[in-house]
This record gives structure tokens, C-alpha cells and sequence, in this order.
């Protein structure tokens, strides 16, 4: 019987656009954790993955019926600077699926051993790396913003050399597709128009299918820009810092992808960076719109060929393109802050309103998350007590907060419609850096997942205030504090 119902389009893909390799089996695979609504969502028989067949599959150790086990090529600009080649070096693509919605999605497993584009890695996960992923990847999901998906974590049995011995784990993760600028630019750094018209057409009809006509490919590239746009606003509402965006780590479909040294910010302040591989603060969380139009631009430059033959001319139409981007951000930025701060009408004050109160918080010191939480939940009453505390010296708020209350008089919803409007767009659980910390020493140090259980279980529902989760909402203590990720790769 074949428990997966694949239907591999990449796979039909000419053969230089991937390495057909199989996962290297691991020696004792333990099912860690089955999203198994996940697994419903996809179609796929929750019960069958947890069973001993199922977990091989999961750990690399049998490659189920239709699967197409290949490795996608792709190169990037890391920190700026272009690497012509990269690959899944360490992720191996079973294959695609169709969900119940009628979405194609990719299954792959990351850290499933070598392939072709490994180079000097071994192709394998750390635990730890793979606990991060799960846990801010369903978090993502869960407050709403477009992103990779985690099916399962298996432990493999087996130890990986970092800069010491860890264990060894094994993701599934799931996609839209795994078709990055970085694809884009391996075709386009070959010169292989072929390649990339061919790669432009497959994400036309898998992610973008409205791009139809003569100009398509313009079409394409403003339907990656507002994708995009809307995804790093998102970001930027909920204090999210991705911490690598590569050129290789930015989907072309929208979604958050390549969870490496990524958290969120807990105290306000524009250059935040966490991952210890960004010593200039290029992904700093300030810096991702600037970035995004840089990756984009990048993205633009791949299309040059197929958006006119004459290079002159296709230039100014890739820049009109490109050109979009800062307003469709800005657009959903504050889109997305006037509905944090319970505003449904349009003011044209609104964006000072926005940044005065962010200006309080990186003065005072507060935490992001909680200021538009407490903020929500006091929105009804004469005066936010519990939100003002959050600032070290609370006088910049004061004024912030009679500018706001004035600004409320011209909005017609309750103030009750308002609360409940603010408690639904602020989270009061985020993936704190100290809990994701405190998780993977548990699991690493000594084989505990009752605090990834707990964690997961509290972040899958963000919104609601949860008894005796209190330890959960609350900010690092100035010893608890995580100051630096890693990739871990
Ligand atoms: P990342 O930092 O995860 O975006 O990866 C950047 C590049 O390095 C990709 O081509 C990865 O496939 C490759 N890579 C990362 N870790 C490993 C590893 N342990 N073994 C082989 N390749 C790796
Ligand atoms: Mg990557």
C-alpha cells in the first residue's frame, strides 16, 4: 500500500535543477513529535507516520513509494557576498503533496545526511537547531503569518560534531515549495535562460497563477515584491528578527523559511540583532525592509532575460517593479500597527502616533510584546497602569498615552469591540529566547521534552491568556537573558 499519495512537479523539472540522492539511514530513530493535525491538513495517515514504518520514513531510513529523494540546486549571496553554488546540502525533498485546501506542499527532511551540494558539511541536524525550527515555525503559523511548517522531529541515534558532540535530529518540514531567489540566481549565474524561464514558469503555476500574458514575468516579479512586502511587515508587528536573510533563505512563495539563529525581540529597540554570525548588524531587526528590497532586487536581476530581450529596456522595467516595494511595506506596516493599537478608521497622525509610542519603548526600555498586550487589555479602562510599568521611566508614555486616548474619541467601535479587536492582534506568548534556550538544554542536557511539549503546547494558541502560564509571558529576567544565536549548522 502506499501510504502517500506524491505527485513530485519539481521532480518533472529538467535534471540540472536538482541531484537525485537518497537520505543516508540512521541508526536508531525515535519519533520526538508528529503534528499530526499537520498531517491531516497534508492528507497523510497520522497513525501510519507514528508507527515504526512511518518513523523511518520520518528519519530518512526508507523512502516510501512515489517519493522523488532529490536535492534542489540554488546559489545566494550570503552577507552580501554571491556564492554560486549552494544547494540543500543537508535537506532532501521527499517529495509534494496535495493538501486538503487543494495546495501542492513540499515534504522534506532536513538534516537527512549528505548530497551533492553538502560541500564540506555532513548533512546532518544538531537536536538543538531542530527544536528551534519546530517550536518559532508553528509559533509563525500560529500568529498568523506565512510560514514553513514542521511535521516531525525524529532523534536519529546518532552524534554530530559541532563544536562539541550533540545529538543528532531530523526534520520534516513543509512548505509551499522550497524555491528561493537563490534558485533564481543559480540558473541566472550560469546564464541558462532556458533554466530560468522554465523555473519562472513552474512558480507561475504553482504559487502565482493570476501572472498570465505576454508580460507574465513582470507580473511574477510584482507578485514576489507584494508577498514579500506583506511578509516582512508582519515581521516587524510581532518583533520577529530572522537573523540570515540570504538571498538563499527568502521563499519566492512568502513564507518565512530557514529558521536559523532567528528570535524575537523582547525589549524594544530597532538594532536588535541575535545571531552570532551577524557581527555587522546587516539583519539587524530595523534593517529586514531595507534587506528584503535588496534580495528582491536580486530576484529582479535573475528576470532581466525574460523580461525583455533588449537589457535597456528591461532595466527601468524591473526598477518600476522594485520600485513598489517601500510603499506596499510601508502600507501594511502601518496597517498592521493601527490595528495593534486598536485603530480601524485611517488619520493621517497615525504614523507619528505609531512612532512616538515605539520611541517610548526604546527609551524606556519596555518589552514590545507586552506594551501592545497590556495596552490591549487596558484599552477599556481610564488609564494603562500595568503597560505604563513596563517603562523604565514611564514620562514619555504618559504623553504618548493622552495623544492615543485622544485619538481613540475618533474611532466608532466600543471600547469593549476595541479590547477584544487589540487582544486579537496582540500575542501575549511569543517564542521567548530564554524559553527556546531553556527547552533545548532540557532536551539536549538531559533527553527532557516535557518543556518543548509545554512550550508548543502554550505558543500554539498566542492570543489567549492561558491560567498558570504566567511564566510563559514574562520577559528574561536580566540573568535569563540570550543575547546571542546560533545556526548551529
Ligand atoms: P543555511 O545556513 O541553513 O541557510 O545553509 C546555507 C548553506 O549551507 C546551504 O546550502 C545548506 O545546505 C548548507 N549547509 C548548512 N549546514 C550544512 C551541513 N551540516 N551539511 C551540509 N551542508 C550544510
Ligand atoms: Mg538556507
Amino acid at each position: 500500500m502506499n501510504p502517500i499519495a506524491f505527485d513530485n512537479s519539481y521532480a518533472r523539472l529538467p535534471e540540472r535543477f536538482y541531484a537525485t540522492v537518497a537520505p543516508t539511514p540512521v541508526v536508531a530513530p525515535r519519533l520526538l513529535r508528529l503534528n499530526a493535525p499537520l498531517a491531516v491538513q497534508l492528507g497523510l495517515d497520522a497513525d501510519w507516520l507514528k508507527d515504526p514504518e512511518g518513523v523511518a520514513m520520518l528519519a530518512g531510513n526508507g523512502l516510501p513509494v512515489g517519493a522523488a529523494s532529490i536535492a534542489t540546486a540554488y546559489a545566494g549571496h550570503q552577507f552580501g557576498g554571491f556564492s554560486p553554488q549552494l544547494g540543500d546540502g543537508r535537506a532532501i525533498l521527499l517529495g509534494e503533496v496535495v493538501d486538503r485546501d487543494g495546495k501542492r506542499r513540499d515534504l522534506q527532511l532536513k538534516g537527512a545526511g549528505p548530497t551533492p551540494f553538502s560541500r564540506r558539511g555532513d548533512g546532518r541536524a544538531a537536536l538543538g537547531p531542530v527544536l528551534r525550527e519546530y517550536i518559532v515555525s508553528e509559533a509563525m503559523a500560529a500568529l498568523g503569518v506565512p510560514t514553513t511548517r514542521a511535521l516531525a522531529a525524529v532523534l536519529t541515534g546518532e552524534s554530530v560534531r559541532r563544536e562539541t558532540s550533540l545529538p543528532g535530529a531530523v526534520l520534516t518540514r513543509v512548505a509551499s515549495s522550497h524555491i528561493r531567489i537563490g534558485t533564481f540566481q543559480y540558473f541566472a549565474a550560469r546564464g541558462d535562460v532556458e533554466g530560468l524561464r522554465l523555473l519562472a514558469d513552474h512558480v507561475i503555476v504553482r504559487h502565482y497563477p493570476a501572472c498570465t500574458g505576454e508580460e507574465r514575468y513582470l507580473a511574477l516579479l510584482e507578485a514576489v515584491v507584494a508577498a514579500q512586502a506583506a511578509l516582512i511587515a508582519q515581521w516587524m508587528t510581532i518583533g520577529f528578527i530572522h537573523g540570515v536573510m540570504n538571498t538563499d533563505n527568502m521563499s519566492i512563495a512568502g513564507e518565512t523559511i530557514d529558521y536559523g539563529p532567528c528570535a524575537f525581540m523582547d525589549v524594544y529597540h530597532p538594532t536588535t540583532v541575535f545571531s552570532s554570525i551577524d557581527e555587522h548588524g546587516r539583519y539587524a531587526y530595523a534593517n529586514q525592509p531595507p534587506i528584503a528590497r535588496w534580495n528582491l532586487t536580486r530576484f529582479a536581476e535573475t528576470l532581466l532575460p525574460l523580461l525583455d530581450d533588449d537589457i535597456d529596456k528591461a532595466v527601468p522595467i524591473a526598477q518600476g517593479a522594485l520600485d513598489r516595494f517601500d510603499l506596499q511595506f510601508q502600507a501594511h506596516l502601518i496597517a498592521g500597527f493601527r490595528r495593534k493599537l486598536g485603530l480601524a478608521t485611517e488619520e493621517a497622525e497615525d504614523v507619528v502616533l505609531i512612532k512616538g509610542l515605539l520611541d517610548a519603548m526604546q527609551d524606556g526600555e519596555a518589552d514590545f510584546t507586552l506594551v501592545f498586550r497590556r495596552l490591549s487589555e487596558e484599552a477599556g479602562q481610564d488609564s494603562a497602569e500595568t503597560c505604563r510599568s513596563l517603562f523604565r521611566d514611564p514620562v514619555a508614555f504618559d504623553a504618548w498615552e493622552i495623544r492615543w486616548r485622544d485619538r481613540l474619541r475618533k474611532e466608532p467601535a466600543s471600547a469593549e469591540a476595541r479590547r477584544q479587536a487589540m487582544l486579537q492582534v496582540n500575542p501575549l506568548y511569543i517564542p521567548r529566547n530564554h524559553q527556546v534556550e531553556a527547552v533545548i538544554e532540557a532536551a539536549v542536557e538531559r533527553d527532557d521534552f516535557a518543556p518543548f511539549e509545554t512550550l508548543l503546547g502554550v505558543l500554539a494558541r498566542p492570543f489567549e491568556a492561558q491560567p498558570g502560564r504566567e511564566d510563559y509571558e514574562r520577559p528574561p529576567a536580566v540573568h535569563e537573558r540570550v543575547l546571542a544565536t546560533f545556526c548551529g549548522t
